[in-house]
């Protein structure tokens, strides 16, 4: 197991967000994390990644307890977030977002660079001399996405990455994470069940800060109960 999310409790000073999250991935699996506005879905990749520390409640990556440890020895461990807002850098272009962000784990084999990123997303390459704060929305997701790679993590944290974007740049998002998650192990969120059921094996679903129910994407399409009481249509 890669990541094993044990019975965690998260404040915003004396709110509740999260009462008692469990989950766990294997390695190398994409999975979702369903659930409408409010239901706690970034606090709980934020407790994973310690933005958010739980008060109670562990986290553990590769078997090890990483709770309450800062973000970036976490993040040095090897999980990487993306966050809802995307958080890229305006005033630098496409290449220098993602040289920033390189960053070799030791005993990683180094194996992205902005020009290896480039090949692999030409869309990208076409505008690696443009400013990211002139980028639409879509290629700002894409270019937050790539940059994540940069240091390569073995667990990846996506938040909402379809949030706000026109349907051919939600596909296009969609493949990228396909092709992401033949390297690396995947957690991403998301409101609906549609595009959960096409990129991520299976899914829990969160309610007022607590999971109410888990299944595989295949499962969650035939269950029309669930998505209604619980999930955007
Ligand atoms: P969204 O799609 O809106 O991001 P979400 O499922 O990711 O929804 P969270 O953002 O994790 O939900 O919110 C969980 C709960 O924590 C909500 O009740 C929310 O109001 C509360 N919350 C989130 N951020 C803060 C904050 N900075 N301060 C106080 N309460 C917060």
């Amino acid at each position: 197991m890669i990541l094993d999310v044990q019975d965690i409790h998260t404040y915003y000073g004396e709110s509740h967000a999260l009462q008692g999250v469990s989950l766990a991935l294997e390695a190398g699996e994409t999975v979702c994390l369903l659930g409408r506005n409010g239901a706690g879905k970034s606090t709980t990749l934020r407790s994973i990644i310690g933005l958010n520390a739980p008060r109670q409640g562990r986290v553990l990556f590769d078997g090890q307890e990483i709770t309450g440890l800062s973000t970036w020895r976490i993040a040095r461990r090897g999980i990487g977030l993306v966050p809802e807002d995307r958080r890229i850098f305006p005033g630098l272009t496409v290449r220098e977002n993602l040289e920033v962000s390189a960053y070799r784990r030791p005993g990683s084999g180094g194996v992205w660079t902005a020009d290896r990123i480039f090949l692999r997303y030409p869309m990208l390459a076409e505008l690696a001399d443009r400013d990211g704060g002139k980028l639409s929305g879509g290629q700002q997701q894409m270019l937050a996405v790539a940059r994540s790679l940069m240091s390569e993590p073995r667990l990846l944290l996506l938040d909402e990455p379809n949030e706000g974007l026109a349907p051919v740049i939600v596909e296009q998002i969609g493949e990228l994470i396909d092709e992401l998650a033949k390297t690396t192990t995947i957690l991403f969120t998301d409101q609906s069940v549609h595009f959960a059921l096409r990129h991520a094996q299976r899914a829990y679903v969160l309610e007022k800060g607590r999971v109410v129910h888990q299944a595989t994407s295949r499962e969650l399409l035939a269950d029309a109960e669930t998505q209604r009481r619980y999930l955007s249509v």
